[in-house]
């Protein structure tokens, strides 16, 4: 029988015991009469003693031979350590290489240098081992977690559409085609006319978390080709208000849930989680452009321009999250399913949500009658007849309705502070990688 595996995290609480741990080599320095290997875990590093005339010398030549980064198990007895990290260090009696580390490392994993993203993405696997970038994925977890528990407590049944469709939401531009059995279709870029579908079918509150791929031509750190969507759809709702509501309600659960949850775990990065000022301020998208100094320029901002309006939201209003109200009609043309104001078709009541100038979400209310769809359809230059599934649904009873798109990896870029997106996604798709 194989002594017990034990975590780096738990050894603290062996003192005594003869355990078994498991992990990759992270350095061996030999000092004189003594030397250390450093083996870390999914918990944490453990230091592993070795001292000349008490510890056997074959131990010595395995350890010192071995590469870095190698999976090693070494089997020994814990002592209590005031000068080693978690203060225990492990005394050892057998050492057993698993699989050998090539040389050299294509990446370091403990190198103080940091190299470029690019090469790190090349080599992921390596760069994943790294504590601070794991706290990341940690911190995906977390977030991902959270927002499912928001949605439940609110009533949302959680759904899941096709990814591979006859045609897309919004048009061709951003669309991968593949080639379904000789005959075209297309990877979905949204869940969007699905979750109308399903509140057609009266399911009432619904929520997506999937993946949606954009064939992005643009090279940005905030942009991907494969991305997580998060996905919120309600019936019986006629003011956007309500909507803007139960998003920034569900936002701030997450976020604060989160933050409990990674600082539970003693993760680093709960602490520079923003302060959240609630209610969001809602800016008028005229006002907005009134401080751009561009009234009634009628076209959407830039990224210059969604930065400015962070700054000034947070320097006068001091808050990270806002919205971006009430979005004119010509910004919005392409989006067929929007509804326009009955007292001002000129307006949609559409929304973005932003933080600190990044745009996190858009959504408002849907256009629920029929003939208005039609027109809107028309108007953006597409063929109703394109969407024969989508507009069966609303000729048999559809309730008003409405909902937003949120771009987790925004999220997790925006909490974790990363200067680039790709740095949340575990391995990245954009313009140039497929690889790994
Ligand atoms: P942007 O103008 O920033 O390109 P968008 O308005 O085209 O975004 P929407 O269609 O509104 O995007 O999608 C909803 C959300 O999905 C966005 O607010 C954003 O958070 C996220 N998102 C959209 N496209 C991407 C992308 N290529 N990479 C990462 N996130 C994205
Ligand atoms: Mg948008």
């Amino acid at each position: 029988m194989p002594l017990p595996r034990r975590l780096s995290r738990e050894l603290a609480e062996r003192d005594g015991e003869a355990v078994r741990i498991a992990g990759h080599l992270e350095e061996y320095r030999a000092l004189g009469g003594v030397a250390f290997a450093l083996v870390r875990d999914g918990s944490g590093t453990t230091q592993v003693t070795l001292k000349k005339g008490t510890t056997e010398p074959a131990l010595f030549t395995t350890l010192e031979g071995l590469a870095r980064e190698s999976v090693v198990e070494v089997e020994g007895t814990v002592q209590r350590s005031a000068k080693s990290r978690r203060g225990v260090e492990l005394l050892p009696f057998r050492v057993t290489p698993l699989s050998v580390a090539e040389v050299p490392l294509p990446l370091g994993v403990v190198d103080k240098v940091s190299a470029d993203l690019n090469t790190r993405l090349d080599h992921r696997v390596l760069d994943l081992r790294k504590p601070a970038v794991r706290a990341i994925f940690e911190l995906r977890a977390e977030l991902l977690a959270a927002l499912r528990t928001a949605f439940v407590q609110r009533g949302f049944l959680e759904i899941e559409t096709p990814k591979l469709l006859r045609q897309g939401a919004e048009g061709g531009a951003t669309l991968f085609a593949v080639d379904y059995f000789g005959t075209k279709a297309y990877l979905a870029q949204s869940p969007q006319l699905y979750k109308q579908m399903l509140i057609g079918a009266g399911f009432e509150r619904v929520f997506e978390i999937a993946p949606v791929f954009r064939a992005e031509p643009s090279d940005t750190v905030r942009h991907v080709t494969e991305l997580t969507m998060l996905d919120g759809e309600i019936g019986y709702v006629t003011d956007p208000e309500e909507i803007r509501a139960v998003l920034e309600g569900i936002v701030v659960d997450a976020v604060e849930g989160t933050r409990k949850a990674l600082a539970a775990r003693g993760s680093p990065l709960s602490e520079r989680f923003p302060t959240i000022v609630q209610p969001f301020p809602r800016i008028p998208f005229d006002q907005a452009e009134s401080w751009l100094g561009r009234p009634g320029a009628g076209r959407d901002f830039s990224t210059e321009e969604e930065k400015a309006i962070g700054e000034r939201v947070e320097r006068e209003l001091h808050a990270p999250f806002y919205f971006l109200t009430d979005y004119p009609t010509v910004v919005k043309q392409s989006t067929f399913y929007a509804w326009r104001r009955d007292d001002d078709p000129s307006k949609t009541g559409y929304f973005d949500l932003g933080y600190r100038g990044l745009e996190i979400a858009s959504g408002g209310r849907r256009e629920h009658r029929y003939d208005r769809l039609l027109e809107n359809i028309r108007g953006a230059g597409l063929d109703p007849a394109s969407f024969p599934g989508y507009l069966e649904a609303f000729r048999f009873g559809m309730p008003p309705h409405g909902g937003w798109g949120l771009g987790i990896d925004r999220l997790v870029q925006a909490l974790a502070e990363l200067p680039n997106i790709r740095e949340g996604r575990l391995f990245p798709r954009d313009r140039y990688r497929l690889e790994p």
